[in-house]
Order: C-alpha cells, then sequence, then structure tokens
C-alpha cells in the first residue's frame, strides 16, 4: 500500500522553512499533498488563492508533491482520502505545545492518523512566514528566506497595500 501524507500550514507566503519539510517529506513518503488552510482573509496578507498558486509555484519540480486548497476539518479530509501521516514542521519549543496539542486531537479524532514531525534545518530554525511579512512590509528584502517564482509576488503585495494604504 502507497503510504501517502498531507502537510497542512496556512503558508501566507511559503518560505525556505517549508520548502525544506517538503522536500525531505517528499523522499520520506510516496505522495505528498500539500493543503494550505483556508483562514480569516482579514488575518493573512494572502488569498486562499494566492497562497495556493505561489505553493504549487514553488513545488512544480517536486513530481510526487500536490497542492490543495483545503477548507474542511484535517481528520475528516484524512479519513476521506484514506491517508494515515500528517507532516509538520519543529522549529523551537515554542512550536511543540501548539504541535502536540495538534496531534493529540487529531489523533483523538481518527485513531488512525499519525503525527510526523521533521526538525527545522538549523538555518530555517528562525524563518516564519510571520518574519518574512515584517520584514517586507518595511521593503526588507526576503529574497533569500523565500522560494525565486514568489519573491516579486511578495513585492507586489506590499507595495499594493502601500497604495491602498497611502
Ligand atoms: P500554521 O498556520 O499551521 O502554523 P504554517 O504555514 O505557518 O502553518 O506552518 C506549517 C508547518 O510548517 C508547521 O508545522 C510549522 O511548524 C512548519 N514550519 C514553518 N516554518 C518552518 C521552518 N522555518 N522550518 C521548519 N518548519 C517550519
Amino acid at each position: 500500500m502507497k503510504k501517502n501524507a498531507v502537510y497542512p500550514g496556512t503558508f501566507d507566503p511559503i518560505t525556505n522553512g517549508h520548502i525544506s519539510i517538503i522536500e525531505r517529506g517528499a523522499k520520506l513518503f510516496d505522495h505528498l499533498i500539500i493543503l494550505v488552510a483556508i483562514r480569516n482573509e482579514k488575518d493573512t496578507l494572502f488569498s486562499l488563492e494566492e497562497r495556493t498558486e505561489m505553493v504549487k509555484c514553488a513545488v512544480s519540480r517536486l513530481k510526487n508533491v500536490s497542492v490543495e486548497p483545503f477548507k474542511s476539518l484535517l481528520a475528516e479530509y484524512m479519513k476521506e482520502h484514506h491517508i494515515k501521516f500528517v507532516l509538520r514542521g519543529l522549529r523551537a519549543v515554542s512550536d511543540f505545545d501548539y504541535e502536540l496539542q495538534m496531534a493529540l486531537i487529531n489523533n483523538e479524532l481518527d485513531h488512525e492518523i499519525c503525527a510526523v514531525f521533521l526538525a527545522a534545518q538549523k538555518e530555517y530554525i528562525f524563518l516564519s512566514s510571520t518574519i518574512i511579512r515584517e520584514i517586507a512590509s518595511y521593503g526588507g528584502d526576503v529574497s533569500k528566506f523565500v522560494p525565486e517564482c514568489i519573491n516579486n509576488k511578495i513585492i507586489k503585495k506590499i507595495r499594493s497595500k502601500h497604495v491602498h494604504n497611502g
């Protein structure tokens, strides 16, 4: 039987830290589905559609990775698609509480669900989507921290925000 996994997240926007988890996950599993979670649009810089497109562009070279927007409960999605593994990344102790809580509740909802954690690479431990949004909002260069094909999209988005906000 094929070993498939999901990698859920907000990816607002996707960073090289996420990519490092995805590349390693793609080697561990036969197929990895990245689930881009819906969020209140007021709380995200990019819309669900934009986030999904950016992730697609960033992982297009990985043949066993696919990307889907995701609007339901993770445990239900996994049950429906017969997927047992959920991949997550761990940066520091600060990630651990939340990740453990999610792993336990998902397992409570469906005992088949197994969370698999990959440690962040040391060069990405400090990297988060929040930090990227923060640097970019002040006009800082984030090109070192995000996939090449999405850097321009971040610059464009920040500029359009500044135009609208004056
Ligand atoms: P969420 O909103 O669910 O936290 P994110 O898109 O921020 O979604 O993150 C998705 C997953 O990727 C989480 O497990 C998070 O810990 C992990 N992650 C985020 N940034 C990094 C990084 N720099 N290195 C390793 N894992 C990361």
